[in-house]
């Protein structure tokens, strides 16, 4: 996954002019004026590695934004906490020719207990005979530090140069997919699983029953279908005949398949969900998908027995309310997404075990989706998607306060996952995961790949306000 370097520090210190001079371009717009920097700022250093301007994090909503302002002293130190939490490296820059403020020495006590990877940047040293006091920044107690002049280029190299060695090794794209991707087979009783299987196989190695349940443990094998032009389909396939929900669970032999089942997830790369075409979606479909989609595993679904719906047309036997067999489908399929929504634009694919009919595009679907599970998403990618995403629907608290996001990043790959540092997690609840899941999986086409977000807000306070008075009060005593 990507690496953070994060730039941190009071406005007016030159936070977004480092910013553009690491990236040799101009990408944010520079001001005098503390707190017009815009935000998140995030560009890529190098392949892998995200530099993020932390200058814009949540001083847009601060109303007054003097320098002595309490609420900007919040922000600043919002930041800071931010960058500890999100960054693997921090660049803590200090104004060379003001000298340190409060707020610098602020910034830089919450710092220190992570020396190891901040650098603190002493700018604005524009010429070697500028004069500044070396040992007031010293003091701070950074052992790595640079002087430069982000406005002049002054060291900028060398700092870019430190930061490059912070990349990831070259890693390629996208991961050399898993050459027999485990497919598992999954429904409710008579839906047709074993069915599926067999028509896959071409050949009776599962027992196929119109009684449920005669097959209940999960089946593996290996399956090499060809399909048209010669195309092979390599997988294998896990039927779990089995499954059942849990509140079903009536014998002993269903609790075994049940303990079995959950372990089918974890070994499966890609579910097929099974479902009736006649029946539609059942509560106990529902629960399978929901267990499918907790378990990171990405879904096809699809809808067997299609054969039934297609006779119904062609002989003249319409079904209720349909002119035709494709309105039908439509519908069918409007009515799964509605069902399923938590499943995020899964592929649906309409077939019939018993009639040979659609298999080749349950394979391409399951191929193209196992595909889909290994892609890096660049972090600037990823900011400017949620941006978009939160600007048309933000959470808010009860207070009214409206949810925003200061920075990021993908953090995991099969299941995806993605951390996002923000201004607070209360309002955030599953309906608005869906939300942004839903939009990733457009714009970054992963749909059916389940997406998962962690949010982060500021940690709370380190000190108790009353080990504050405790100190206030030894201090007003002279005490030390
Ligand atoms: P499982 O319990 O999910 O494994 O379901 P089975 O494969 O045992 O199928 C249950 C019943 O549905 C059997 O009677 C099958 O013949 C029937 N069936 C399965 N697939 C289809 C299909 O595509 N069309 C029709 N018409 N019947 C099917």
């Amino acid at each position: 996954m990507s690496k953070t370097v994060a730039i941190v520090g009071r406005p007016n210190v030159g936070k977004s002019r480092l910013f553009n001079a690491l990236l040799k371009k101009r990408v944010a717009i520079v001001h005098d004026q503390p707190g017009v920097t815009r935000d998140p700022n995030a560009a890529e250093l190098s392949a892998g590695l995200t530099l993020v301007d932390t200058g814009g994090w949540g001083l847009s909503q601060i109303k007054n934004i003097s320098r002595q302002s309490n609420e900007l002293a919040e922000a600043v130190e919002n930041q800071v906490e931010i960058a500890i939490q999100a960054a693997e490296e921090i660049l803590f820059v200090v104004d060379g020719r003001t000298g340190l403020t409060s707020l610098d020495d602020q910034i830089a006590r919450k710092l220190r207990a992570y020396r190891d990877k901040v650098t603190l940047i002493i700018n604005k040293i524009d010429e070697e005979k500028t004069e500044f006091d070396e040992g007031e920044f010293l003091k701070l107690g950074f052992p790595r530090w640079q002087v430069v002049s982000a406005e002049h280029g002054r060291g900028i190299e060398g700092v870019r140069n430190t930061l490059l060695k912070l990349a990831p090794a070259a890693a390629p794209e996208t991961e050399a997919p898993i050459k027999r991707p485990a497919l598992a087979i999954i429904g409710r009783p008579n839906v047709g699983k074993s069915s599926l299987m067999n028509a896959l196989l071409k050949q009776n190695r599962v027992i196929v029953s119109p009684i449920s349940g005669t097959t209940r443990d999960p089946v593996t094998v290996d399956l090499d279908y060809k399909g048209k032009g010669n195309k092979v389909y390599q997988f294998t396939l896990i039927d779990t005949a089995g499954l059942r929900h849990r509140t079903k669970v009536s014998s002993s032999v269903e609790v075994f398949s049940q303990m079995r089942a959950r372990d089918v997830l974890e070994k499966t790369n890609v579910a097929v969900l099974i479902v009736d075409a006649l029946d539609g979606i059942t509560a106990q479909d529902k629960q399978l998908a929901g267990d499918i989609q907790k378990a990171g595993k990405p879904i096809v679904i699809v809808v067997n027995k299609w054969d039934m719906a297609a006779v119904q047309f062609a002989g003249g036997n319409k079904i209720d309310g349909y002119e035709t067999l494709q309105e039908f489908e439509a519908d069918c399929r409007r009515n799964i997404e509605e069902a399923l929504f938590f499943t995020a634009q899964a592929p649906i694919v309409f077939i019939s075990a018993k009639e040979d009919m659609n298999l080749e595009k349950v394979l391409k679907e399951a191929q193209a989706i196992e595909a889909k599970q290994d892609s890096t998403f660049s972090t600037p990618e990823v900011n400017k998607t949620l941006e978009k995403l939160i600007r048309k629907n933000a959470p808010r608290n009860a207070t009214g306060k409206v949810f925003r996001v200061y920075y990021a990043t993908q953090t995991g790959t099969r299941p995806y996952y993605f951390k996002l540092f923000c201004n607070q997690v209360e309002g955030v609840n599953d309906s608005f995961k869906r939300y942004l899941a839903r939009g990733f999986s457009e714009q970054f086409d992963v749909g059916g790949c389940p997406i998962f977000f962690t949010f982060v807000s500021k940690p709370k306070r380190e000190f108790k306000m009353g080990s504050l008075k405790h100190n206030l009060n030894r201090k007003r005593k002279g005490l030390r």
